[in-house]
């Protein structure tokens, strides 16, 4: 008999070893303390970075939890804003740079609902590909929370390249 379990907070389905909600960063444990406040109850988990923190430390945006250090990713459900451009060509070279890189981005254009989006769970990159709907405000590309931080790699050393053409 399989047990269903769900995160009380967000919905998502969680399999019974799960200490915190990778959605929304729920604290299933209450024995966790906080990462850099070992004294403090630890009230969630970073989605970012994955470490537990206090209410100092970090707080709940839009229903999840970041850390003070990553409180400033704007996050979709389970996907977090890495860039964002008017120009559609900066976009599709940054897309394509991710996905080489075995990252799996999402497209959002700001003028469509994210659910059309975000109904897949299925982070293929060829989904990802045919994602690509441009609108004429700012276009974003986001990725799953666990791709963040290698995302940040990847586009930062980027930036630190000239471009030779
Ligand atoms: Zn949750
Ligand atoms: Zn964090
Ligand atoms: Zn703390």
């Amino acid at each position: 008999m399989e047990n269903e379990l769900q995160c009380s907070a967000c919905e998502l389905e969680l399999t019974n070893e799960d200490e915190f909600c990778p959605r929304c960063g729920s604290l299933f444990d209450e024995n966790v303390r906080c990462f850099t406040h070992p004294a403090a109850d630890a009230e969630g988990v970073c989605v970012i970075c994955h470490y537990a923190f206090c209410n100092e430390c970090g707080g709940f945006v839009n229903e999840t939890f970041l850390c003070n250090e990553h409180e400033h990713y704007e996050v979709l459900q389970s996907l977090a804003v890495v860039a964002a451009s008017k120009e559609a060509y900066i976009i599709e070279s940054l897309r394509n740079t991710l996905v080489i890189n075995g990252l799996h981005p999402f497209l959002f254009s700001g003028l469509n609902s994210p659910s059309v989006y975000l109904a897949t769970n299925n982070y293929n990159p060829q989904n990802a590909l045919d994602i690509a709907v441009y609108g004429s405000g700012e276009i974003k590309i986001l990725v799953p929370f666990g791709e963040v931080l290698e995302a940040e790699n990847i586009l930062n050393s980027q930036e630190e390249t000239p471009g030779t053409d």
